[in-house]
């Protein structure tokens, strides 16, 4: 979840959105910006840190050179969390969804007049986290919004979101982070290129999850974890060490590592290894694990050690002999 109070006096767009940025700021000086816009992207990648720069230029009363002043009356109320024309929008605390109460709210703030300036903005992040009643209560904001009022809606599975509310928004599919851009950023916070670089492989290439497992302290975790899945899936790991190593994780974590993994071993399969019955059943597992997110992402609630369980032993039975890792490990 992304902070919105307590920011620097300016918020900038990260080094790899430059190009999206200038769209939108050109966007915003021709007087062209959409009113409700969807930025989607890959999750950990900053979208929620390019709605907040965005957000605070718009409400912003003097910008210059295409930031947020950082000085002006409004973006001190913005840095520190108050400024009245302004909503962020996340489920509440131990919430995975953005409930409907949360959103007539929003409505109803965006059928007054703003209060401060000339602009109201609301941020929906993840906008994939509404419920179907939620949703609907914002369909009208999004088909009429006030002249004032922008949305900014931020998603990184679109296909999760309604129909409905993707088709009432301008999409702006955001260019995915460049390694070399990635890893200059990442030095700034490690101060140690070849840590930069283990944290952002362990991270799959998203470089906000490289910079929370640095200040978490979380990479040494996150290596075994995932030393002990590729063992799980190239037989060398049974199933109850995988369960132990991951007794302090969420389910939903414990799903994106395991799929990590196995995208990974199928990435690096023979074509005869993939329609082998042990590739054939990578295929069904990898399934089972996206309809497993999707039921979490949509708000159900499983037995975490049950599913942790069920999964690995299922992993051990069927790719257990470790053929399908054979020749391919690397
Ligand atoms: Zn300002």
């Amino acid at each position: 979840m992304m902070e919105h109070t307590g920011l620097q006096s300016v918020s900038a767009p990260l080094p790899w959105q430059a190009q999206d940025w200038s769209q939108l700021s050109q966007q915003l000086a021709n007087g062209k910006l959409p009113h409700a816009l969807l930025l989607a992207g890959n999750q950990y990648t900053g979208k929620a840190r390019l709605a907040m720069a965005l957000s605070r230029l718009l409400l912003c009363h003097q910008s210059s050179g295409g930031l947020n002043c950082g000085h002006c009356h409004a973006c001190q109320l913005s840095a520190s969390g108050s400024h009245g024309d302004f909503r962020w929008l996340q489920p509440e605390e131990k919430s995975r969804v953005i409930k409907i109460d949360q959103v007539r709210a929003v409505v109803e703030f965006t059928n007054k007049t703003a209060g401060l300036g000339q602009r109201k903005v609301v941020v929906l992040a993840p906008a994939d986290s509404m419920n179907v009643n939620a949703a609907n209560a914002l369909l009208k904001s999004l088909e009429e919004p006030a002249a004032d009022t922008y949305l900014l809606l931020v998603c990184h599975r679109l296909h999760s979101l309604p129909a409905t509310i993707r088709s009432r928004c301008q999409i702006l599919k955001l260019v995915a982070p460049d390694i070399q851009q990635c890893l200059a950023w990442l030095d700034q916070v490690t101060g140690d290129r070849a840590q930069s670089e283990h944290l952002l492989a362990l991270a799959d290439g998203r470089p906000l999850l490289a910079e929370q497992l640095f200040y978490d302290d979380a990479a040494d975790t996150l290596a075994r974890r995932r030393l002990a899945l590729q063992g799980l899936l190239t037989g060398q790991v049974s199933a109850p060490e995988v369960g132990a190593l991951f007794a302090e994780a969420s389910v939903e974590e414990f799903l994106a590592q395991l799929a990590a993994e196995l995208q990974g071993l199928l990435r690096r399969a023979q074509a005869k290894q993939l329609t082998s019955r042990q590739g054939r059943a990578a295929f069904t597992l990898s399934d089972e694990i996206v309809r497993l997110q999707r039921a979490v992402s949509a708000g159900a609630n499983p037995n975490r050690q049950l599913i942790i369980e069920a999964l690995s032993g299922k992993f051990e039975r069927e790719l257990g002999d470790g053929r399908l890792g054979d020749n391919i490990q690397s």
